[in-house]
């Protein structure tokens, strides 16, 4: 009895890990493409997901060109910052939505002084053992990471005590040195290192893709070959995607932010095509992308404690620190869910009176991503996006009155 009962334990552990491993093994890049807000059909499009940031890591090793995250963020504001999270997601669970990312940042995941430190707080763990549908995504560098880190980060990740066994995890690597990511060799083979432990000695669910910031770009000026360079190497050799992740909000001032955000639209026009487009995720770009129902908030240390910041959809998730109508500090989560409403609004009433958005067949969408506090934040009185990019995701325009309208007989 005891050797059929060790037996059929014995089955059912090695089936578990041959599904663990499949699951492991599937492609990142088809993995990174459905999990974004894009994963949600049209009809779902009342399913709002919410995503929290947390500022709470501090110290990192990386010199990153143009890197704009303050690194010197304080560590004894960290318990206030995680019970503001609390304080949020236990809204989410009131109101019955569905927290799809908690990001812990701003730093390097693996460089930081106080990642473990964080990964250990009870208040953390908990969020994740209450959102069983929500991942942990973090900035980080694992191509610079040693083996022994990246270890003794997945101690406490993979203590079952701590965090669910299937928890998703998902790793965001900007893209440093470009020729380095194209053609040395054994960078490549660390990066790979580290991806064949995700999948073979971690239990959990790993996403990772790289990203392509501001500034990465914006004065290096990536020209179209190698952009497609970048993305071939990154999807048939290190089998992921490149994300867009500009992060042009975190420069210091509003004069450098536009000079990026102009920068990054004129970057896009250059390199994306009718041939490459669909190779590169941007999920803001599809009109349809649930990301208009997202709801996107970031807690960050302040002078009297953390405040909370809406997010905009500029591009990616981006946050103003100056814009008042975007600072929720305080408010309860049903209760920014209301800002959020008057902020859809106002911007569909503001965009008519913005020239180059009366027409614009991407309006609404710019106002449910609140595109138009962005206009206010920047100062710019026009268009914030570049069409000609947004037209290669929206080939029709199927919008919803030019539809009634063929169904009238009105339009041919
Ligand atoms: S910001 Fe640009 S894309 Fe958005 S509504 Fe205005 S013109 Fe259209």
């Amino acid at each position: 009895m005891l050797i059929i009962v060790t037996l059929v334990a014995t089955v059912v552990a090695i089936h578990r890990e041959e599904e663990d491993n499949m699951s492991m093994q599937k492609s990142y890049c088809k993995q990174m493409r459905y999990s974004g807000p894009e994963s949600l059909a049209p009809s779902d499009a009342t399913k709002f997901d919410v995503l929290i940031q947390m500022e709470v890591l501090a110290g990192c090793n990386h010199g990153c060109l143009g890197c704009f995250v303050d690194k010197n963020i304080d560590p004894a504001m960290n318990q206030m910052i995680i019970d503001r999270a609390k304080e949020l997601t236990d809204g989410i669970k009131r109101t019955g939505l569905n927290l799809r990312e908690f990001v812990i940042g701003p730093t390097d995941f693996f460089t930081a002084t106080n990642t473990e430190s964080v990964l250990n707080n009870s208040v953390v763990q908990e969020i994740m053992r209450e959102h069983t549908g929500a991942r942990i995504a973090a900035p980080a560098k694992f191509d610079l990471a040693t083996m022994d880190k990246v270890k003794e980060i997945f101690a406490v990740l993979d203590d079952e005590d701590k965090y669910r066994r299937e928890m998703i995890i998902e790793f965001i690597m900007p893209i440093g040195r470009v020729e380095q990511m194209l053609n040395d060799d054994e960078y490549f083979n660390s990066v790979m290192e580290k991806v064949e432990f995700f999948k073979n000695n971690t239990p959990k669910q790993m996403d990772w893709s790289w990203t392509l910031q501001a500034s990465n770009v914006v004065g290096k000026k990536i020209d179209k070959e190698t952009y497609n360079k970048i993305v071939q190497k990154s999807v048939h050799e290190y089998g992921t995607i490149v994300e867009m992740n500009p992060a042009f909000a975190r420069a210091p001032n509003q004069i450098i932010q536009r000079k990026n955000l102009f920068g990054w639209n004129d970057f896009l026009g250059r390199v994306i095509d009718k041939d490459n487009a669909q190779e590169t995720v941007m999920s803001m770009a599809n009109l349809y992308c649930n990301s208009i129902n997202f709801v996107g908030l970031t807690i960050v240390p302040g002078e009297n404690g953390p405040t909370t910041h809406l997010n905009v959809m500029l591009h990616e998730q981006a946050f103003f620190l100056g814009n008042k109508n975007l600072d929720v500090t305080g408010l309860t989560f049903e209760e920014i869910l209301e800002r959020k409403n008057e902020l859809v609004t106002k911007g569909i009433n503001k965009s008519s009176k913005v020239s180059d958005c009366a027409d614009c067949k991407f309006a609404v969408a710019c106002a449910s991503r609140l595109i138009f506090e962005a206009q206010e934040s920047l100062n710019i009185d026009g268009c914030v996006m570049n069409k000609d990019v947004l037209d290669q995701y929206n080939p029709t325009d199927w919008t919803w009155n030019d539809d009634a309208m063929e169904k009238l007989g009105a339009i041919s």
